[in-house]
């Protein structure tokens, strides 16, 4: 009886310890908006992270839940963990059959095999066995041998997917390919969500989901709002820099975000080079697209980070509306042409 009481005491106390932690996580978050308070801020956990949608105007709370409810719905059928979804009912028939999926996740699934050609490779959803060979995301920390690498791009690579496009269906060319959406699911899914809430009605609101940040009009006095970007050399929820002006989507990647360090003091990061097979390393430590679509800016934050600066900035280049910050392992920080007036750096 006393361990249970003993243990019930810890179980509320880790329990008020996360509810603390995720009230320090959301000021954070608020406060990259702008000087006013939203009418209503709520969190749910989402694809591993914090999704947090901050009103800025009277809303029915029902409206926001109904939103989560659907956010959660997309990221079952984008992970590759939930059996039920798309993506890993096309993973589970491997080499075997067609699945039949939604028609939203068959066009997402174009758009990105489209950036996969646009970038020469350097985005591709179909990396599964390279991510699993060096088990960032799962905790194992394999630092994998060139036999191994070898092995595992022999099972990756978009030309392995097909499409029925008519019968709105995958089929992945055989067994041992692995389609991974971690790149493209929390800029897709925010996307969708501010649709989702455009067509309730609301006017004033930010979609922060895990750093990846989305805008619904302007703050309650006009203003536009304003988006801070990560340090990569700082706390979770630290900003080194803070965007305004037109633009409503912001989203980094970086290779402070999943990691563990090698004996050898190489950083071991979540961001592969698929023609390596390896984390890709090229002087880049954080890359933040900003455009109108949260999509695109995901697909492009990865597939930039890989590109590296001069490779990633030529190719921005041939797009409109798409601007992008760039720091360095050296902490040397780009800004492109279009961004320059809207972008300030916090002094520390
Ligand atoms: P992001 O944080 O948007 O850059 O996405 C990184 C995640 O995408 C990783 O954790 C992997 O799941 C997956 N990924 C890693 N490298 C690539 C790549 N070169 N192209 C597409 N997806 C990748
Ligand atoms: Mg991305």
């Amino acid at each position: 009886m006393q361990n249970r009481t003993r243990r019930l005491k810890k179980t509320s106390f880790i329990f008020i310890l996360i509810l603390i932690l995720m009230m320090l996580f959301q000021t954070a978050c608020a406060s990259s908006a702008g000087k006013k308070e939203p009418e209503l801020t709520k969190s749910v956990l989402s694809m591993d992270t914090l999704a947090q949608i901050s009103v800025y105007e009277k809303v029915d709370e029902k409206v926001v839940d109904e939103a989560f409810a659907y956010m959660l719905q997309l990221e079952e059928n984008l992970s590759r963990y939930a059996p039920n979804g798309d993506i890993a009912r096309i993973n589970s028939a491997a080499g075997v059959a067609y699945v039949k999926v939604d028609e939203e996740t068959l066009e997402l699934i174009e758009k990105c095999i489209d950036y996969s050609e646009q970038t020469e490779g350097a985005f591709d959803i179909s990396l599964g066995a390279l991510i699993d060979l060096w088990g960032i995301a799962t905790g194992e920390n394999h630092i994998a041998s060139q036999e191994e690498i070898n092995e595992a791009l022999r099972h990756t690579g978009y030309k392995n997917i097909f499409i029925d496009k008519e019968n709105s269906a995958v089929m992945l060319a055989k067994q041992g390919v692995i389609l991974d959406l971690g790149a493209v699911g929390k800029g897709y899914i925010s996307e969708k969500v501010r649709e989702f809430l455009v067509e309730k009605g609301v006017k004033s609101a930010i979609i922060n989901f895990g750093g990846n940040v989305v805008l619904i009009g302007t703050n309650k006095g006009k203003q536009p709002f304003r988006i801070g970007i990560q340090d990569p050399f700082g706390q979770r929820g630290e900003y080194f820099a803070v965007v305004s002006g037109s633009k409503t989507a912001l989203v980094s990647s970086g290779s402070y975000e999943r990691y563990f360090l090698g004996p050898d003091g190489v950083r071991y990061h979540h961001i592969m080079n698929p023609a390596e097979g390896r984390p890709a390393q090229n002087g880049l430590c954080q890359v933040s697209i900003v455009c109108d679509d949260a999509t695109l800016a995901d697909i492009l934050s990865t597939a930039v980070f890989v590109m590296g600066e001069e490779k990633g900035l030529a190719y921005l280049q041939t797009m409109d509306g798409v601007e992008a910050v760039f720091v360095s392992e050296e902490k040397q920080v780009t800004v492109t042409e279009g961004l320059k007036k809207d972008f300030k750096m916090i002094a520390k």
